[in-house]
């Protein structure tokens, strides 16, 4: 649910592997830091270098080839790399912090109870195994009730606050067109594999996936002891097979102008006709009168779905959902069928995530922000977050000079695009207010309980939400997440505790190697402000269009470059990268390494930068953001990458945009010939 919520909100994409992510580190910077330059180390893992690859060539595997020769990716994780390093880092840190709690005494209802009960709850084995499936027998007791299409739509909308599979999403976010308010929106949703292409897809690897996914379907039927598996897998793929084929996909679903249709619920029920609009809304205890319909087309889709197919092969697909959303969380047998599918078959996992690890994603899930008050308390220096907002100024002063030296934008767009730079507010650290969290009753022996009691009072809380005035304190991250965003409707860039920590920012490092990495981090997200979706809205952060007819036809010619570029890239098998999906982040990286190095040039106010390990400033610069990339995957991992999207694969990350920097060709003497070339016709500079 958080995901789909923090979509409506407008959170675009932060930088990072797999969410979206960046992880910054203390500060260390040039043009405002005391600190002798001599003294600071280069920041270059030199144990990570392999020389006997030409930079020039292959520049992720010259900064990162030892370390890519010497890691093995975790059994129980689908990729490894710097990120994933910090993230490991940050939830030994949480992992403390709960064990502490469930160690303590905590009175009822305090910060302590409540961690330490939720932990307790679910490392509680012999409770769960004596429960068995148990916990769902109510809902499935609701779904074999319902006797009508009618009564269907009802059960559409209760099941909002839980979400397990449901064709149609509901979410409260602020409003694109009018973000001091916020609004409700109507999204696609009811998939059990991760994509609509894994459905429509007909190569040999997708057949397969689908031949495992109806095994999965009727391993899971047959240990919940139901009848008939085999036709329930058909019955299931059957539908959801439909409901893929009327999704938008995920290049669709980016474009922020087509998926926004606001419309009163009679225009929605004339569009979408035969679905008891009001009926849905009512029994997801929404009283509204419009609503923002993300893919129109799928709705009228899915209301003549809804009614084509027989309720009894719909109860079919519910009981699945309801077992199959819930089966990490009942006894050992459902959880070893799901993580066969989900984590070995899915992502290539060896093993599953020990019980004490996934205790501890489930504190998060349910009470991330209480737990992030207390890891801020323990782990965050004040002085990296002063740090860390003179680097922001000083990229933003760089961006505006980056602005104004653009040879394809005309003085008019410009003083626009200044006039939204300058609105940008930053959010470092943690939030100012913490979240409330006395909604929520935690039982040391009920974890099924606790997490249907988060699940409402998170979707009461967002529904509360409608008719008053915007938050301005939300985060959509807790504070341990090693990540950062941009916010759209916010127009702010947002940069949790967690990122800010070597390699991405290192305060005992010259500043070159922090530019190139935190520093381009900060670039990333500010550019996310300006990629081809976030340009679209304004400083006060509603879509309009505020591009002069020509600048935006410039504009969409140098997307349509990189798109090319990226679609290039062929990372395994016959999957090439999605130009189209990445575009956003791509454009982001390539601006946010363009101002980064603008700021590193800055700092240096005139004066030559030191040699350090026998690197200019200039190639510790880039060393920085390839360091920061440094990633392996497992196969299934990557094809799932580059399906769903929208980063870019870490390697990419550093080819595409360095193959576009001059400042880089002369850093590392790159010239015709050299695999990293590209002729000077076919660079992209956008910011
Ligand atoms: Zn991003």
């Amino acid at each position: 649910m958080r995901k789909v919520s923090s979509l409506a909100f407008g959170i675009a994409l932060a930088l990072g592997l797999a969410a979206c992510s960046e992880a910054p580190s203390e500060n260390t910077e040039g043009n405002t830091s005391s600190v002798n330059q001599t003294q600071l180390s280069s920041g270059v893992q030199t144990e990570n270098l392999d020389t006997s690859v030409r930079a020039q060539d292959n520049f992720f595997r010259y900064v990162n080839g030892q370390w890519l020769a010497r890691t093995e990716i975790p059994s129980d994780r689908a990729r490894w790399g710097s990120f994933d390093e910090l993230r490991e880092r940050a939830e030994e840190h949480v992992l403390e912090i709960v064990r502490e709690a469930a160690n303590g005494s905590g009175a009822a209802g305090s910060n302590q109870q409540k961690i330490g009960d939720l932990f307790r709850s679910y490392m509680d084995e012999e409770r769960i195994e004596e429960l068995g499936l148990s916990p769902l027998a109510e809902d499935f007791a609701t779904i074999d009730a319902l006797d009508s299409h009618a009564a269907l739509a009802t059960y559409w909308g209760e099941q909002q606050r839980y979400r397990a599979g449901t064709p149609i999403a509901l979410s409260v976010g602020q409003d694109q067109m009018s973000s001091d308010q916020y609004v409700t929106s109507l999204s696609q949703s009811g998939l059990g594999l991760p994509d609509r292409d894994y459905y429509l897809s007909d190569d040999e690897r997708n057949q397969i996936l689908r031949r495992q996914y109806a095994e999965f379907i009727q391993e899971l039927w047959n240990e919940a002891g139901w009848a008939n598996a085999e036709t329930a897998a058909e019955t299931i793929l059957a539908i959801e097979t439909q409901i893929a084929a009327e999704h938008w996909s995920r290049i669709q679903n980016r474009d922020r102008v087509a998926s926004y249709n606001k419309m009163s619920i009679e225009e929605l029920t004339e569009a979408a006709p035969d679905f008891d609009w009001q009926a849905f809304i009512a029994a997801a205890d929404l009283d509204i009168a419009e609503i923002v319909v993300r893919q129109p087309d799928y709705m009228a889709a899915f209301a003549r779905m809804q009614n084509n197919i027989a309720v009894a092969d719909w109860q079919t697909y519910l009981k699945f959902h309801a077992l199959r959303s819930s089966a990490s969380m009942l006894s050992s047998n459902f959880a070893a069928v799901s993580f066969d599918f989900y984590g070995r078959i899915l992502q290539g996992l060896e093993e599953d995530r020990s019980r004490e690890r996934r205790a501890v994603s489930a504190v998060e899930s349910v009470l991330g922000f209480m737990v992030g008050e207390e890891y801020v308390a323990r782990h965050f220096k004040p002085e990296a977050q002063e740090r860390m907002a003179e680097m922001v100024d000083n990229i933003l002063i760089a961006f505006g000079e980056a602005i104004d030296q653009l040879d394809w934008m005309t003085a008019e767009t410009k003083t626009q695009a200044h006039e939204k730079l300058a609105t940008f507010t930053t959010k470092i650290g943690y939030p100012e207010k913490w979240r409330n969290y006395d909604c929520v009753t935690i039982e040391a022996d009920d974890l099924f309980g606790n997490m249907r009691r988060s699940a409402d009072c998170e979707y009461d809380r967002m529904i509360s939400r409608l008719g008053e005035p915007v938050d301005a304190y939300d985060w959509g991250m807790t504070p341990q997440t090693v990540n950062a965003y941009y916010r759209s409707t916010m127009n702010e860039i947002v940069f949790p505790a967690a990122i800010l920590q070597p390699p991405f920012f290192d305060v005992n490092a010259d500043d070159a190697v922090n530019y190139g990495a935190i520093g381009a981090v900060i670039g990333h997200e500010i550019t996310h402000g300006f990629d081809d979706q976030g340009r679209r809205s304004d400083g006060d952060g509603n879509l309009r269009d505020w591009w002069s007819p020509v600048d935006e036809e410039q504009f969409r010619t140098r997307a349509q470059q990189v798109v090319d570029q990226f679609s290039a890239f062929n990372p395994i098998d016959d999957l090439y990268l999605q130009g189209a999906l990445s575009l956003g982040e791509n454009i982001a990286d390539l601006g946010g390494l363009n101002v980064a190095l603008r700021g590193y040039r800055n700092s240096l106010a005139g004066n030559e930068a030191p040699v350090i390990d026998g690197f200019t400033g200039e190639q510790r610069f880039f060393v920085g953001w390839g360091q920061i990339w440094r990633i392996k995957f497992r196969d299934e991992a990557l094809r799932r990458q580059v399906v769903v999207g929208p980063h870019s694969p870490g390697k990419y990350r550093v080819l595409g945009p360095l193959s576009n920097m001059p400042e880089f060709y002369q850093a590392f003497d790159v010239e015709p010939g050299d695999e990293m070339y590209r002729g000077d016709d076919i660079r992209v500079k956008i910011w």
